[in-house]
């Protein structure tokens, strides 16, 4: 069985190592099913380190890694990003950096960034993708990975969601993860399929 080999999560309490509040708030949702008592970095006023790793992987566990020294609690990281292939995979791990703007972030100049590099390209193929690092206050560390292979749309289309969810239409679908039910977006993500992979192998649910 899958939980064998990884550590088991038997705290109460687990703190999501993001300032991104709609991140937050879609793992906040994905972790409900599992009663544990949930704060964010940004609540607790922490530090977010600088990311500076290679892979998703790499963030996650720098990231999960910095909250859990600072708070002293076990820390769940997510580094999750848009990985476009005529674009050779970018922005993948800087898709949060192709937002930034002296002011803050702004994804509708991310998004136009995303249209632009792709110019008339024929491949609209893309993937979200998404790391998880849960580190406990020992230093432990379990690491997850989940994708969802889509199309990038133009232009973009719905209200919901975050990020780069108006140019990305999974596939099978004919809507944007802006225009999804966010249950269904949940149901389904690279942040879900993620998620899923850290729940069977780390959280012993309950039957039912
Ligand atoms: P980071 O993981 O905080 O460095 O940032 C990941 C960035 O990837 C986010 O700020 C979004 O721009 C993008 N991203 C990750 N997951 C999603 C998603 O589910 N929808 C839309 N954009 C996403």
């Amino acid at each position: 069985m899958m939980s064998d080999i990884y550590r088991q999560f038997s705290e109460d309490c687990l703190l999501v190592a993001s300032h991104n509040d709609g991140k937050v708030k879609e793992i906040a949702a994905l972790l409900k099913p599992l009663k544990i008592s949930i704060m964010s970095s940004k609540q607790l006023g922490l530090p977010e380190p600088i990311e500076d790793g290679k892979t998703f992987i790499d963030n996650a566990v720098l990231k999960a890694r910095s909250a859990c020294e600072n708070s002293k609690l076990p820390s769940l990281a997510d580094d999750s990003g848009l990985a476009v292939s005529a674009l050779a995979g970018r922005p993948g791990i800087f898709s949060a950096r192709w937002a930034e703007t002296a002011t803050g972030r702004n994804f509708q100049k991310a998004i136009y960034k995303v249209h632009r590099e792709m110019g008339q390209s024929e491949d609209r193929s893309a993937e979200f993708i998404c790391a998880l690092a849960l580190c406990w206050p020992d230093g432990h560390i379990e690491c997850f990975q989940g994708k969802i292979c889509g199309t990038i749309v133009w232009p973009p289309r719905g209200t919901t969601g975050f990020g780069y969810d108006p140019i990305f239409q999974a596939i099978g679908d004919n809507v944007t993860f802006s225009e999804i039910d966010p249950i269904e977006k949940q149901k389904k993500s690279h942040r879900a399929i993620a998620f899923n992979k850290m729940v069977d192998a780390c959280f012993n649910l309950p039957d039912g």
